[in-house]
Order: C-alpha cells, then structure tokens, then sequence
C-alpha cells in the first residue's frame, strides 16, 4: 500500500466527533496567540484609586491581587493581547471636578504601564499588533464619563496627547450634553455642544463610546459620527432588558456605520433576571449623593457597600449566556461588529465559567465548540476591533486636512 493511500485510510477512520473540550481549548489559545485578543473595558485602575489610593506599591498588578478579577499573572493564562484601561470618571463630576478625577486616573495607568513588564504602551491598532508580537499586554486608555472634558472641546485634544482613545460619553447620569441610559433624559441625546464633541473626537482619532448612553445619544451620535462608535462594554437588550445594553434598532445600524458592540459579562446586563435585579443600580448612586450633599466621600462609600450587596445577591448567569449573547449580536449587528469587552476589574459577582481574566479561552472555546470557524473567531477576539481603529485612525488623518480645532466651549453652542 502507498504511503498516501494509508494516510487517506487514516484521515477516513478517524471519528467525527474528535473534537473535545481540550481540542476546542487548543484552537482557542492559538488563536489568542495568533490575534491579539482585545478587551476594551477593564476598570482596575478604579480599584487602584479606590484600595490603594493611586499608590501602586500598596497595589501591584504584576503580583497576584486576591480579592478582585484582574492581575497581570491572570491575564497572561488569560491570553489577553491588548487591554484598555478605563480612566472612570464619576457622574457625581457632572458639574466640576471631572478633568482632575480623570487626569488622576490617566496618571496612574501611564505609572503602571511603565513600571510593569507584563505591559507595552500602545496608541493605534499597529502598536497593539506590535505589542502583542513582544508577549506583552497592549495597554491603552479609554475615559469612562464624559465628565472629563469639563465642557470644553479643548481637553478632547488634551486627552488625545495623553493617549486617550476612547471616551464614554456619559457614565450613569447625563453630561451637561449628552443624555445618560440611566437617568431621566433632559437633552433629549445631544445638544448641539454634544454633537461638537463627537466631531472633534472624530477629528482627533479619539473613538466614541456609546456604552451607558440613552437610546436618543446613542442614535444622535451614529447619526454625527463620520468614523465608526464603539459601544465599549455592552451586550444585547433583547436578551437581557437593561437601558444599558444595546437595542436591536442601533444593532441594525452597525453594518452602515462600521462600529462594533464589545460585549458586556456583568450577571446584570447577561441574565434576565440579573437584568432586572440590576435595575436601579445606577440611580442608587444619585440618590446617596443627594443624601450627603456635603461629603462625597462618604456618599460613595455608603454606595459601594450598598452596591457590593447588591451585586452579590444577583443571579450570576453563565458563560454559556455570555456567548448567547454574542450569538444575538452575530445575528443582529453582523460578525464585523462584535468583540469583547467583558468589564472585569470591578465586578465581585461573575457569571459562571468567567470568574476572572484568566477565562477568556474557555469563552473562545465555546464560541468553535459553536460552530464558528476559526477566521469568524479571530474577528470577534480581536480582528474586528484593529479594523475600527484603523479606520478611526484614517478619519482622522483625512478630517485634520480640512478641519480646523474645535475651541468652543458649551456656553458658545448650548444657550
Ligand atoms: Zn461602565
């Protein structure tokens, strides 16, 4: 018998079902180790603000942090290529206060990336790829709160030399321009200072994030927006009915607008029932500010114990649910437009299977065990999120030629 003919007799006995949890596991880190897997929401260096006081020699990622989700030893069983770091910026800044929080909070990403091996800086999708092919973890840095800029376009650019590349455009309560998912909206999506944001976001490569916005923002600003949004940590609504997820109307839109859903693993917008429990949770933070008007110090620690509480005693989902919801967006939005964004870093309630950053390749697993082929998962983990910001990136070459600086202000369009 020829050697080929023995090969073809082999292949043609081999079962069809070969595939095992092992051999789905396998596929998934070479894939991780092929793309660089991108999360586009990590709040740790909240954690750092919040237990340690910014002080990363009380708190060292590159060592094992016990009692939360995210240390560099655990992303690197995790696979994760490329992180952005969320630079969170409370709504309780809505009136002033909010550059600093979030200078603070750029200040000591831009410590930890230096002093951690584990890490690399990255600006663009090619520094991510760079980074990646080093063995390290691309790091980056997302705003969460529109807060931030204080009403002025100039911090939008200040920010983008900080390394900025994305901003959330609210967090649970309304800017002074743009209406937030999670409270009563008052500008009914953005004003007109708003839509000046988005445009000179676009205008200096920084993405736009559309996670926690209401509905009316979130379609104000696809409709502004001339590069693609991100809706950096946020998962599908017709699953798991929260104002924070994302409505099969705006999914539609992704295709036309080439943005991208990351999506979302917190129990509350996964599970049903989480989603329902969940309700409320971002109003709660209002409501103790308003009961210590004086003292946000306390008011925030008050609703952090409250909101430990809260979260513990949800429905915890699972990571099978995660990637039904990945599924929905596959389905809804198109393979081109969905990622991850899990949103560890703060969680102390993890939907079974994702107890932390090191699970990442049993969630890949499952999407081939699926039925997603290899190139459909290489999409989702980290190819279709590069595409973005490679055309984020190219708007913004292309608008700098005929655009000048936006300097205004919110008094000069808002009246
Ligand atoms: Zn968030």
């Amino acid at each position: 018998m020829r050697a080929c003919t023995l090969l073809l007799l082999v292949l043609a006995v081999r079962p069809a079902t070969a595939q095992t949890p092992e051999s789905y596991l396998a596929r998934a880190r070479a894939i991780h180790r092929a793309v660089p897997m991108i999360d586009t929401h990590n709040d740790l260096p909240e954690m750092l603000r919040e237990r340690a006081n910014n002080d990363l020699s009380k708190m060292n990622p590159e060592q094992p942090l016990d009692s939360i989700d995210t240390d560099f030893p655990r992303m690197k069983k995790g696979m994760v290529g490329g992180q952005f770091w969320a630079a969170y910026v409370p709504a309780s800044m809505v009136d002033k206060g909010g550059a600093t929080y979030a200078l603070e909070q750029i200040d000591v990403i831009r410590r930890m990336v230096a002093q951690s091996p584990s890490l690399g800086w990255a600006t663009t999708a090619a520094g991510i790829v760079r980074v990646h092919a080093q063995g390290k973890i691309a790091s980056l840095i997302g705003i969460e709160g529109g807060y931030a800029i204080e009403n002025s376009l100039a911090n939008v650019r200040m920010f983008y030399d900080l390394g900025v590349r994305y901003m959330t455009l609210t967090h649970g309560g309304n800017t002074a321009w743009a209406d937030a998912a999670t409270e009563p909206p008052k500008h009914g999506g953005l004003t007109k200072f708003g839509e000046a944001v988005v445009r000179e976001m676009n205008r200096t490569g920084m993405m736009v994030d559309i996670s926690h916005v209401s509905d009316g923002t979130m379609s104000d600003a696809i409709r502004v927006s001339e590069a693609p949004v991100i809706f950096s940590h946020s998962s599908a609504r017709a699953i798991a009915d929260h104002p924070r997820n994302v409505p099969d109307s705006i999914l539609r839109l992704m295709p036309k607008n080439r943005g991208i859903v990351m999506v979302n693993i917190f129990p509350g917008f996964v599970n049903p029932i989480a989603a329902k429990q969940a309700a409320g949770v971002l109003d709660k933070e209002r409501e103790y500010m308003a009961r210590y008007p004086g003292d946000p110090k306390r008011a925030s620690a008050e609703y952090l114990v409250w909101l430990t509480n809260a979260m513990n005693t949800m429905e915890s989902g699972t990571l099978g649910e995660v990637a039904d919801h990945i599924d929905y967006l596959v389905k809804t939005a198109g393979i081109d437009h969905v990622g991850y964004g899990a949103d560890f870093g703060s969680l102390t309630n993890h939907p079974k299977g994702l107890e932390d950053v090191s699970r990442y390749p049993y969630l890949t697993a499952e999407l081939l065990r699926r039925g997603y082929t290899d190139a459909q998962v290489r999409k989702i983990v980290g190819e279709n999120m590069l595409r973005v910001m490679r055309e984020v990136e190219q708007t913004a070459v292309r608008l700098q030629k005929t655009r000048k600086p936006g300097v205004e202000r919110i008094e000069d369009l808002d009246r």
